[in-house]
């Protein structure tokens, strides 16, 4: 029995996930065909999730990683977003999208997008596995978005619970909440 069997049901399995990664993975083909794209991976939810995408996608990607801190382990936003390690190369004139594994309250995203922006990309758009539009606090524009949830706190392919359950290789639900 894996570890988390008794904590943790499925709500989109592994096959369901990496069908709809594969599609959004084709559109951005598709859509970025000619340009040089850069993938910003927030770190850490969206790794697992930019790792697959850039593995389906058939261009010449170039990854960076950026940090950032909004949750600090626990289940609600606090709205206050920090870079805890910053992406490699200047972003000037680049093609970004940036990959996020959820958008809940929009927060972090706003915070983002209003970052990059201010570092005068070519063009910038996003990227985001999930959307929980019932807590939305600010309107985002999302450009690829995998799934809509309803107001559920899920963990794994890369979402955590106090850094535990990244490694799960499906979107899951905590039992007992
Ligand atoms: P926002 O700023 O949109 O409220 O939150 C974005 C970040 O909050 C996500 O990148 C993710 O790290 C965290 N987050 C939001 N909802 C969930 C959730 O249901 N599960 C987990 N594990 N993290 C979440």
């Amino acid at each position: 029995m894996a570890f988390y069997e008794q904590e943790v049901g499925v709500l989109i399995s592994e096959d369901k996930l990496q069908a709809r990664v594969r599609e959004l993975a084709a559109e951005i083909t598709r859509d970025y065909a000619g340009k040089d794209l850069t993938l910003i991976c927030v770190l850490k939810g969206s790794a697992f999730f930019a790792i697959d995408l850039a593995k389906y996608i058939d261009l010449p990607v170039k990854l960076e990683f950026l940090g950032v801190s909004s949750y600090q382990g626990g289940t609600e936003s606090t709205g206050e977003v920090r870079i805890t390690t910053d992406v490699s190369k200047p972003m000037a004139g680049k093609h970004l999208l940036i990959i996020e594994d959820i958008i809940d309250t929009g927060l972090t995203m706003q915070f983002l997008l209003e970052n990059l922006r201010a570092r005068h990309p070519a063009s910038l758009k996003v990227c985001t596995l999930l959307e929980k539009p019932s807590r939305a606090r600010t309107k985002v524009d999302i450009d690829y978005k995998g799934f809509v949830i309803d107001d559920l706190f899920v963990v794994g392919y890369g979402l955590d619970f106090g850094e535990v359950y990244r490694n799960i290789p499906f979107i899951g639900v905590m039992k007992n909440k």
